[in-house]
């Protein structure tokens, strides 16, 4: 399944069904990360939720390494105990006891994605019923050299100025969002993506934006583009390299020495005449519903209140880390409409 085209309410409608769907299909790797960006990663929120832990265990242990305890302390408290509000089958709201704030931290990062998500969501819905433009995914590459993070950031960011800056680009796109993705290949370079949502006034021939692409980098036209169907489950798949920018398996301590260095790196933004719309928007009262999923970040709900998914009553479970994995495992392996005690 096309994940541009999945919808955050139908996943919601059958969610439990999806999953297990999602479990029987093979998890295959592929080193290809344009390709990686593009392909079904739906996933169990156990298995994220377990590589969530595993990422931070890893990274406060290269705190460790580089000697920075208080990094390492910090990563290992956030989102450690978990008010968890449910009704057994649903989780409506997970409120962590603390939370880091460190750029790489995956729990810290998906809360920022959110936020951005719920942000933008309605400003591009706007934008979407104001213009007669087609949202598309763009992913831009750049050929892997011998240089550091910033200087491979600055490299793509650079190129992406001088390509909006060209007639082709004024005259195919009305702007958009970017977001950064860097990761590592396995020969030790460097790899950094561009994810854009461009708003597209109309159809071109991809070739001729790859001619533009080579234009201004010098050696890549390298690049992918696919409609967005569904401009929500478009946004979402280019702000979760906000949340998780970089691939931390082939992450050491060194990487994290560098990226600690990197402190003012943006790793979203506007352009175009989208920026200039999100600058004057005013948000109607209706623009910011249906946004995000059920963890909502500020959705007012307590003990008591009926769960928004199945209206059963809501209560508090206060989890570790590792129990909220277990309880994810639990929910997963219940059928729709039943609760079960065991895994299985
Ligand atoms: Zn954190
Ligand atoms: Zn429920």
């Amino acid at each position: 399944m096309n994940q541009l085209t999945l919808s955050t309410s139908s996943l919601l409608a059958d969610g439990s069904r999806r999953l297990s769907q999602s479990l029987q299909s093979p998890h295959t790797y592929l080193d290809n990360r344009v390709t990686k960006s593009h392909r079904d990663t739906k996933r169990m929120r156990s298995q994220a939720a377990r590589e969530r832990l595993q990422t931070k265990r890893h990274l406060a242990a290269l705190a460790v390494e580089i000697h920075a305890p208080e990094l390492a302390d910090k990563l290992r408290r956030c989102h450690s105990r978990l008010s968890v509000l449910t009704c057994g089958r649903h989780i409506a709201q997970i409120i962590p006891n603390y939370t880091c704030e460190f750029r790489l931290c995956p729990d810290c990062g998906r809360r920022r994605s959110r936020k951005l998500q719920n942000k933008y969501l309605p400003m591009m819905r706007a934008f979407l019923r104001h213009h007669h433009v087609t949202p598309v995914h763009l992913v831009l590459t750049q050929t892997h050299k011998k240089e550091t993070r910033k200087q491979s950031v600055k490299r793509i960011k650079d190129a992406f100025t001088k390509l909006q800056r060209r007639l082709f680009w004024k005259e195919f796109f009305k702007g958009g969002t970017w977001s950064l993705e860097f990761t590592k290949g396995k020969n030790g370079l460097h790899h950094t993506h561009l994810h854009i949502v461009g708003f597209r006034r109309k159809f071109f021939d991809i070739g001729l934006l790859r001619d533009e692409w080579l234009a201004v980098t010098g050696d890549s036209h390298v690049l992918n583009l696919k409609p967005i169907q569904d401009i929500a489950a478009g946004l979402r798949e280019v702000v979760k390299y906000v949340s998780k920018p970089l691939d931390i398996r082939r992450f050491g301590a060194a990487d994290l020495k560098e990226f600690i260095g990197l402190k003012n790196m943006r790793m979203f933004g506007t352009f175009g005449e989208f920026r200039d719309f999100c600058k004057s928007f005013v948000p109607s009262d209706n623009d910011g519903d249906e946004v995000s999923e059920l963890e909502s970040l500020n959705r007012d709900l307590t003990e008591g209140c009926a769960c928004p998914k199945c209206a059963a009553p809501l209560f508090d479970l206060r989890l570790s880390s590792d129990e909220l994995l277990r309880f994810y495992e639990q929910i997963e392996s219940s059928p729709p409409g039943k609760v079960r005690t065991s895994s299985h």
